[in-house]
């Protein structure tokens, strides 16, 4: 038994409470002990001191808790924080905080590395390792609300799961830690101010649409021309903007919430005036807003951002079109915490 113990948290409350049954023991425990794992944060059997010290032991001898560990923070000269946070199995994925005047945002990881080859991403350039179970993914949350009262001395406000990771490639996982971080039993947060942001995956974005999520969805675009798209993001081959679009008009008949498109802006590759005119008509599927970020470089220099008369020109045409847009600027730069960022270097 000893060498083969299960993580105890990737047990749902009723599979807790049919163990204690099958022990001979009350249903009722499961529930104590499922409260002591996630709204009290017990990082050992021995500190639930309501449970018998035979219980505790049982429990010992068949179970592991994993909690992930941060083994280095760095702190940005703007307030944003970046935690290297180590898994049970050594791997490292990062989380950043990101706090502004009005709101602290947790951005967390969803898988180790990721699978898919976005040119312009540092996070492509590691393999993907493994998926994040539910539990490592609301660590990472309860974390960086520890920082944030701790530091800025405010509870985070919102979540994105923007870090390492493709989201919807790690489905269950991802919806299940969002489950726990909005229940009352874990940290009770409201859903809307969750985003889950996806290159864009249609199969998943439909499925989430029939699994009726509360919270908000963000698709990484960056270019509305299939030719473009698939040069910066070549999985766009397998996904064409059509299927996309297909899957967003489904989202929405669904929903009835609106979308938010990521968009990076690259001298020579969509700086053209036909790329605006393919964003915009691509805006007009489903009522959505426009998130233009800021690129990031990564080491090899292969993008630029283009200069502000193209993000000038981007937004006056969308504005003109009727659609909201915002321009974004990044955080953390210093301390690589930015978007696209994410390649472990703070645990070398
Ligand atoms: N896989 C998911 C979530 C991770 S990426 C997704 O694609 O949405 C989070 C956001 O950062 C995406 O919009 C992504 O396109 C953007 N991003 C990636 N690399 C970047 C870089 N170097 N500079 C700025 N943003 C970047």
């Amino acid at each position: 038994m000893k060498d083969k113990k299960r993580d105890i948290r990737a047990l749902s409350k009723e599979q807790l409470r049919e163990f204690f049954v099958a022990e001979g023991d009350k249903s009722f425990r499961g529930t104590q002990v499922y409260e002591w794992l996630w709204s009290k944060g017990a990082h050992s059997f021995e500190d639930m001191t309501n449970i018998s010290k035979q219980t505790r032991q049982m429990l010992d001898d068949n179970f592991v808790i994993n909690h992930i560990k941060v083994d280095h923070m760095q702190r940005s000269s703007d307030g944003t924080i970046k935690n290297a946070v180590k898994l049970h199995d050594g791997f490292t994925v990062e989380s950043v905080l990101i706090p502004t005047f009005s709101r602290t945002t947790a951005c967390v990881s969803s898988q180790v590395g990721c699978s898919l080859d976005c040119k312009f991403c540092a996070t492509a350039k590691l393999k993907r390792m493994r998926n994040l179970n539910p539990d490592e993914i609301y660590d990472q949350v309860v974390a960086i609300d520890n920082e944030s009262r701790l530091y800025n001395n405010m509870p985070l406000s919102n979540i994105v799961f923007m870090g390492m990771g493709e989201p919807l490639m790690n489905y269950k996982n991802v919806l299940k830690s969002i489950a726990m971080i909005t229940s009352t039993e874990g940290l009770g947060m409201s859903p809307k101010r969750i985003t889950v942001s996806t290159s864009g995956v249609p199969k998943m974005i439909k499925k989430l649409a029939d699994d009726e999520v509360k919270f908000n969805l963000a698709v990484s675009l960056h270019a509305a021309i299939d030719e473009v798209r698939t040069q910066i993001m070549p999985f766009n081959a397998n996904f064409p903007l059509k299927d996309l679009a297909d899957s967003l008009a489904y989202w929405y008949e669904k929903t009835n919430r609106r979308v938010t498109y990521e968009y990076l802006i690259w001298e020579g590759i969509n700086d053209q005036q036909k790329d605006i005119d393919a964003l915009v008509d691509f805006c007009k599927i489903i009522p959505c807003k426009v998130n233009i970020i800021e690129y990031n470089p990564i080491d090899d220099g292969e993008f630029q951002q283009a200069s502000s008369s193209v993000t000038d020109r981007y937004q006056h045409q969308l504005e003109k079109n009727g659609i909201t847009v915002t321009v974004r600027r990044s955080r953390g730069k210093d301390i690589d915490a930015a978007c696209g960022q994410l390649a472990n270097k703070s645990a070398e």
